[in-house]
């Protein structure tokens, strides 16, 4: 059987990732990374192309796994890339996946393409599990709780910001707050009480931090709900104490049954590498999505419309007796 023809498009962390996962699959063969940048500068074992000469290459990828930044590349890449190609993407502005979906749904569906959003770990495989707690215990409460990890999402968000040079934020769970819920006490936690977010920041020379440090604090569906922490740093000091990007957390839900029996669910990960991971995550999505659009699909799916047997390479048959 022909593998499957990968095109990654945009080549930061994620991007590493999922080049990396492609390897690990003996099902794909990745034909290409596109980037904006100029392609000379960037060293890769796969063809480097320019994204502005894409279009050459509709009918010659069979899913493209975009990997550019979900602030401000996905919104426009992800329903331009739909026009041409199947799509995958860890698109991850959580009250913006709406809207993000119908844009990439409608430019898949004028198109003829499918496309999978918001794929990875959170949201993706966390929104799994809190579909399937909430199915299986719907008298309960869902408790999410991330880090102690490095958040790509929140630090490209603080890296779009004018006079940053770069940034890394970790997202930090409340301990107490995770012993709670264990407990299955089921206490009300404001979205404050669950998570401290600190910010290591490195400004250009000149900026004015204090303005800096307010646009981070003040924005929207990133920082304004929480604590934060912002620490001004070198760029060295990033570099040597701030420069792995492990992640993680934990799924909860607390419920009761029948006669108040208390019935905990609870999913985790601890992740050396988030890009990595999540990479691996996209890589799968990327099997599932082809193997729709070979059956016809038109449109955009979420992690929620993709059955679990259509991720990896073996047969219904071979899971059946493998992993049932
Ligand atoms: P990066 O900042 O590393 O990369 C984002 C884009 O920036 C790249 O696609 C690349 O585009 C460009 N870029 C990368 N390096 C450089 C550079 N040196 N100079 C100029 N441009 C560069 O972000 P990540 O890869 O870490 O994360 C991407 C997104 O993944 C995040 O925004 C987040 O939303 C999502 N994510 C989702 C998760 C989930 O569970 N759903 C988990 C983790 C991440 P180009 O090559 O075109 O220049």
């Amino acid at each position: 059987m022909s593998k499957i023809k990968v095109g990654i498009v945009g080549y930061g962390n994620l991007g590493r990732g999922v080049e990396m996962a492609i390897r690990q699959n003996a099902d794909m063969e990745l034909a290409g990374i596109f980037t904006r940048r100029e392609p000379e500068g960037i060293a890769s074992a796969a063809p480097m192309i320019r994204l502005s000469e894409v279009e050459q290459y509709i009918g010659k990828i069979d899913v493209m796994i975009l990997c550019g930044g979900s602030a401000t590349d996905l919104p426009e890449q992800g329903p331009y890339l739909a026009s041409m190609f199947h799509t995958v993407d860890s698109f991850d502005r959580h009250a913006k996946i709406p809207e993000y979906f119908d844009a990439v749904d409608a430019s898949a569906r004028k198109s003829g393409h499918a496309s999978v959003i918001s794929t990875g770990w959170d949201p993706g495989l966390f929104s799994l599990n809190r579909l399937l707690a909430e199915a299986v215990l719907p008298e309960g409460n869902e408790y999410t709780f991330w880090g102690k990890g490095v958040s790509q999402g929140h630090s490209d968000a603080i890296r779009r910001i004018p006079g940053v040079k770069n940034a890394v934020q970790y997202t930090i769970p409340n301990e107490e707050a995770v012993r709670q819920v264990r407990s299955g006490n089921n206490p009300a936690l404001a979205t404050r009480d669950k998570h401290l977010r600190e910010c290591f920041v490195v400004a250009e020379p000149g900026e004015d931090l204090s303005r800096i440090e307010q646009e981070i604090k003040t924005m929207p569906n990133y920082f304004a709900d929480y604590d934060t922490q912002v620490n001004f740093i070198s760029s060295e000091e990033l570099q040597d104490k701030h420069g792995s990007m492990p992640h993680g957390g934990i799924v909860l839900r607390s419920g009761n049954t029948g006669n108040g029996s208390k019935q905990i669910i609870e999913f985790g990960l601890q992740l050396d590498s988030n890009p990595e991971f999540t990479g691996s995550v996209l890589v799968a999505y990327a099997r599932a999505i082809h193997k729709f659009a070979q059956e016809g699909f038109v449109g955009a799916k979420t992690v929620f419309d993709i059955p679990f047997g259509y991720l990896p390479p073996k047969s219904a048959e071979q899971l059946r007796r493998e992993l049932l």
